[in-house]
């Protein structure tokens, strides 16, 4: 386990919503934190088949490409009723003008005539050095999904998620209480216990 002991960290990302979260999660730490989008490091393709490979792949990349210290998020929501689907194409089922409406609507015609209504998100987090070492951490948010979309907070499909033991989806909670149970919480719990403490 090797820990984190540089002053600047890379977010090997180009999405706005999922940008703002890490730093709002990495707050407390202090240290300056870049995107690749500030950089203008292009994104790579995501090539691989799970959420590790790809978080992997992604912050391998930025890290080779920095020369800094590179955090990559991959993540997704699972819906078991549609065979895992979205799964690791979750932001692709956006279309490239990142529509989540259309998204959205594409899992509710899915899932039109199917009882199971369950679904979780996955956080892969992989936590890369130019030197080729990676760390991964991940967690798992469970959840139901309901129609219509409620609530304008967060990002992607939380409009749609209600996460178990709570009466609201995740769009309609601030971001500080998202941010103390979402999986990507359960994640950076585990990165920043191990690397940061
Ligand atoms: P990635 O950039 O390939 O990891 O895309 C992850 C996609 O998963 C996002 O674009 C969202 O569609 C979805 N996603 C991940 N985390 C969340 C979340 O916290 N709320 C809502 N949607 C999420």
């Amino acid at each position: 386990m090797r820990k984190f002991n540089d002053k600047k960290l890379l977010i090997a990302s180009h999405n706005a919503g999922k940008i703002r979260e890490i730093k709002e999660l990495l707050l407390p730490f202090g240290f300056e934190i870049i995107s690749a989008a500030d950089l203008k490091i292009e994104e790579p393709e995501e090539t691989e088949a799970t959420f590790e490979g790809n978080a992997r792949l992604k912050a391998l990349y930025c890290a080779k490409a920095s020369q800094l210290p590179s955090l990559s998020d991959d993540s997704g929501l699972v819906i078991p009723a549609l065979g895992g689907q979205p799964g690791i194409y979750s932001a692709r089922w956006a279309g490239p003008e990142k529509d989540f409406n259309k998204a959205i609507k594409r899992v509710e015609d899915e899932l039109s005539g199917k009882s199971n209504r369950s679904a979780y998100f996955i956080c892969t987090l992989a936590l890369a050095w130019p030197d080729g070492y990676v760390e991964i951490f991940e967690g798992r948010w469970d959840g139901m999904l309901i129609f219509p979309a409620r609530g304008v907070n967060g990002f992607g499909y939380d409009p749609i998620f209600i996460p178990n033991g709570c009466q609201v989806t995740a769009a309609e909670m601030l971001p500080q209480e998202k941010h103390k149970i979402s999986h990507r919480a359960k994640a950076f719990k585990k990165l920043m216990d191990k690397c940061f403490g």
